[in-house]
């Protein structure tokens, strides 16, 4: 039974996990006005069932859980299931852990948050993974980037960049997931086939030179430098319509 909400809304479920039932209701509450529905469970055991269960489109999980932690949760679903998982945190090292390790989440918000922050944080990572909406996709600023994965190129703001075989795979990495902190490790991981010969100073090395070629063409530069964290490129990419030539 559904309201006036498009069958693709309303068939968005998110799975909570969070063992305090206040912070646990204030996310349903955000989530509902956006049109979510959601299903809430306290224990780390009782999300995995849920989740192997199936149905969700996303889920939502609290690092510190009584039972089993958060980020055994992940790794355990990991095995299972591509459903993506944003992390809630209320501690700053345990950020650097979900950064630093390949735990495999999406995303994380650190406690306490808005929760206008997680929506559009959900927003994202659900737009991310659907297909475009042509007209309507209104929340997306659009994206200055052309990956053209076949041929191994990259546009920025209609011109083809001249890039090396890494560079290549940094800013496709980076491009596909704006926003998204790499560590330095994860982008050797993904990018360098023998990573384990490599040193993470190789891959400052190549962003400083791919930051070059990014100014050359649009005099910008949207590749941010978290400290300690390691690179993302920026959200708010500035829209450029232009076909790249
Ligand atoms: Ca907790």
């Amino acid at each position: 039974m559904t309201t006036s909400l498009s069958a693709t809304e309303a068939a968005t479920r998110i799975l909570i996990v969070e063992d305090e039932p206040a912070i646990a209701d204030t996310l349903a509450f955000a989530l509902a006005g956006e049109g979510y529905s959601t299903e809430w469970r306290s224990l780390g055991r009782e999300a995995l069932a849920a989740v192997n269960d199936g149905g969700f489109d996303l889920v939502i999980l609290d690092v510190g859980l009584p039972d089993i932690g958060g980020f055994d949760v992940c790794r355990e679903l990991r095995r299972h299931s591509d459903v993506p998982v944003i992390f809630l945190t209320a501690r700053s090292d345990e950020i650097d852990r979900i950064v630093g390790l390949e735990l495999g989440a999406d995303d994380y918000v650190a406690k306490p948050f808005s929760p206008r922050e997680v929506v559009s944080r959900v927003r994202a990572i659900l737009r991310r993974l659907r297909p475009r909406g042509g007209a309507h996709d209104a929340h997306g600023a659009a994206n200055p980037f052309t990956v053209d994965a076949d041929g191994a190129r990259i546009a920025y703001c209609g011109t083809w960049l001249s890039l090396t075989r890494y560079e290549y795979g940094l800013l496709a990495t980076l491009a596909d997931h704006p926003g998204r902190i790499f560590s330095r490790a994860q982008l050797m991981a993904r990018v360098w086939q023998d990573a384990g010969e490599s040193l993470e100073r190789t891959v400052d090395a190549h962003v400083k030179t791919l930051r070059a070629k990014l100014r050359e063409v649009a005099g910008d530069d949207p590749i941010e430098t978290h400290r300690g964290l390691g690179y993302s490129l920026r959200r708010d990419l500035r829209r450029d319509a232009s076909a790249p030539r």
